[in-house]
């Protein structure tokens, strides 16, 4: 409706002058075609009483000189001739003068002006007022200089004008017809040219601002509407809210049935989350797997809750793909237009914190928490600072090591990363890893971490006593498909064999997409690496989860290990986190050990290592080389030195 509208406005726009051009044009013609109809009409009308006079008047003339009259016998025959003119009203008078210009002959009534010399051209010669054409024709001529004279006749103007005026209406007529029908053809195209370009116009609009795969708005325009609707809300006070839409298993889709599936899946995803909302919302992809959501007018918190349980069950039906049944979910993350933040990127962004919480604690949504947050403005001179923090080297490695609860001999080190800040001095990883993660930097720096604990490693067993140590990944890192590769070329680049790399994986970071991650736990498995799985307990992963992957380790969270002793829930927690690896039959460490009271507990319980401030804090490489020399690798103990369980040495 709109476009045809434009449209039309174009085309008269273009209509208006193109045709007040063809009218000027059409006037300039018709006025030059007009004054030749004329001149035309008089001339014939003059050939014919030129014609007269040359027969007829000649004739009754004869030999007769015109000298100061003629012969009454010769006025007769010019009487007939004036006369029968007259009857049939094709002449209105005829005029005979002689050399000196006097009338010798005159057909009219009153008294005829003498018009002085006769001129002695060789032609006719008309003159023209609104009712006469007067032609004037010599006779005589070189030859017959005697009976040189001119005859006038005087023919009647209003048969011309008759003829010329209905000349000129035909040819106003044509070119009336004429100018239509150029006309028309010449906006006929014009339409179509200018519709065409249009539509072009439009698909370039369309294209900027939309995905090409789902063709819902893309990041621009959502930001544009969303920036929109906070300046409206400024007038009107009607809640508005931004929801992050993160789907689940995506990258597992994509990665088994391929991206054509993953494709089709999308945009069945956006179909869906777009029959859910009014026409008022607006869903847009923002890339990859991620949808935005913008509610202009919600009712509350309760409103917005309301509208994402029923976008999570939408998306939480299943999926026919190529004849392929498909489940998936959705994380979403709201974030309170105004309470939240004012423009949109800033509520995008915590759409987005939001939505990394509903990941972690898989609650499916969360709102944006402030008090989760910590300060925005230093996180984002953080995240500048941290990119150039790695490329600095002001990252360091500092390890923990990890006691046989038997014999206390150090059976391994756990790596652990901290920032020396310029200004802000050594940071606790809490403070930069996530960040580094929802940044994109995770990537980099556990590239960096990995070289430097194998650089070490191989430096700890150059010294003659290997030492097996372990890093953490986080779970982007483990589902980067370059991530075994990449740890491949550290071991060979380090020569370090496989065996001494420990990789520890929270256990929330493996249940939120088992499949993803038991793929890659598979791969690094095959590669010979140790796996553990960390922070076990906190998780809520099933026996059922752990039994099927492929780990050698259960790691006890030590929110666990510290309550153990007074809070018997979490004394069972340990207890058959214990019992669970031995019907495993794979290690299990229990981490955060302070007191020698926990150590005998465990001790007690079959647990197998220890990790924790009672054993070391965790140290800088070259710190922990000496308290390992000086100690002999072992927290030493006088009471339990037992069996030793051979020592990971690889040397
Ligand atoms: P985590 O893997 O559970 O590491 C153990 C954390 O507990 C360390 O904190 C360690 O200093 C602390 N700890 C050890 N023994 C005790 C104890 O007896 N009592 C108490 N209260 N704490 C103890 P840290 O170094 O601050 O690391 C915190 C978390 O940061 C780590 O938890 C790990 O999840 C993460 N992290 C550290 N380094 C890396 C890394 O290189 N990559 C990734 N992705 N994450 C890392
Ligand atoms: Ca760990
Ligand atoms: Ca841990």
């Amino acid at each position: 409706m709109r476009e045809t509208h434009r449209q039309s406005g174009i085309v008269r726009r273009f209509a208006a002058p193109s045709s007040l051009v063809a009218i000027i044009i059409g006037a300039g013609l018709w006025y030059m075609i007009a004054r030749d109809i004329r001149s035309n009409a008089i001339d014939r009308a003059a050939h014919s009483g030129e014609l007269l006079v040359r027969t007829a008047v000649d004739d009754a003339i004869g030999g007769d000189a015109p000298g100061d009259g003629f012969t009454a016998a010769t006025s007769n025959r010019l009487d007939g001739i004036a006369d029968r003119g007259r009857a049939d009203h094709s002449l209105q008078g005829l005029i005979v003068r002689n050399a000196r210009g006097a009338v010798v002959y005159s057909s009219l009534d009153g008294a005829v002006e003498t018009s002085g010399e006769v001129p002695r051209a060789a032609t006719a010669r008309a003159t023209v007022t609104s009712t006469t054409i007067a032609v004037t024709v010599p006779l005589g001529g070189a030859e017959r200089p005697q009976r040189w004279a001119a005859a006038e006749i005087r023919l009647p103007f209003a048969p011309v004008g008759v003829s010329i005026a209905a000349q000129k209406w035909r040819l106003a007529m044509w070119m009336a017809l004429a100018f239509v029908a150029l006309f028309s053809v010449v906006l006929a195209v014009a339409t179509k040219v200018f519709r065409g370009l249009w539509r072009q116009v439009e698909q370039h609009q369309f294209d900027a601002l939309h995905d090409p795969l789902t063709r819902l708005p893309n990041r621009t325009l959502f930001n544009d509407r969303a920036d929109q609707r906070a300046r409206e809300r400024r007038r009107d006070g009607h809640d508005a809210a931004v929801m992050l839409v993160d789907l689940d298993r995506f990258k597992e889709v994509n990665d088994t049935l391929g991206h054509r599936s993953g494709d089709l899946l999308l945009a069945e995803v956006a179909r869906r989350l777009s029959a859910r909302l009014r026409n008022s919302d607006t869903v847009a992809r923002l890339g990859g797997d991620e949808f935005g959501i913008l509610l202009p007018i919600v009712d509350g918190t309760d409103g917005a809750t309301r509208v994402v349980e029923a976008l999570r069950k939408s998306i939480a039906a299943p999926f026919v793909i190529d004849g392929v049944s498909l489940t998936i979910g959705a994380s979403v993350g709201v974030a309170m237009m105004d309470e939240h933040g004012h423009g949109a990127e800033t509520l995008l962004q915590r759409a987005d914190r939001a939505m990394y919480q509903a990941k972690k604690n898989r609650s499916g949504h969360a709102f944006y928490d402030p008090s989760l947050a910590g300060d925005e403005r230093d996180d984002l001179a953080l995240v500048s600072d941290l990119r150039r923090a790695i490329a600095r080297g002001e990252l360091r490695l500092h390890y923990q090591p990890k006691a046989q609860l038997s014999n206390s001999d150090i059976c391994s080190v756990e790596a652990l990363v901290r920032w020396q800040h310029p200004e802000r001095g050594l940071l606790a990883p809490n403070l930069f890893v996530p960040l580094a993660e929802r940044s994109g930097l995770i990537r980099q720096l556990t590239y960096w971490v990995l070289d430097e604990a194998m650089r070490q490693t191989r430096e700890w067993a150059d010294e003659g006593r290997g030492l097996k140590v372990a890093v953490n990944l986080s779970q982007q890192s483990l589902l980067d498909e370059s991530m075994p590769g990449e740890i491949a070329r550290v071991l060979e680049r380090q020569r370090v064999p496989a065996r001494a790399l420990e990789i520890e994986i929270t256990e929330s970071a493996l249940v939120s997409d088992l499949g993803a991650a038991n793929a890659a736990l598979t791969k690094l498995h095959e590669m010979g690496i140790t796996l553990s799985i960390d922070d076990y307990g906190t998780g809520h992963s099933s026996l059922a989860h752990v039994r099927g992957l492929p780990i050698s380790c259960i790691k006890i969270d030590r929110s666990f290990v510290s309550g153990m002793l007074v809070d018997a829930k979490d004394a069972t927690i340990v207890r058959s986190t214990i019992e669970l690896a031995r019907d495993l039959g794979i290690g299990v460490v229990a981490e955060g050990v302070e007191t020698m009271e926990e150590w005998d507990a465990l001790v007690e319980l079959g647990c197998l290592v220890a990790q924790g401030y009672l054993i070391s804090p965790p140290k800088p490489g070259p710190e922990l080389g000496q308290w390992l020399r000086r100690t002999g690798y072992s927290f030493r103990m006088d009471a339990k030195v037992e069996a030793a369980i051979p020592l990971p040495n690889f040397v």
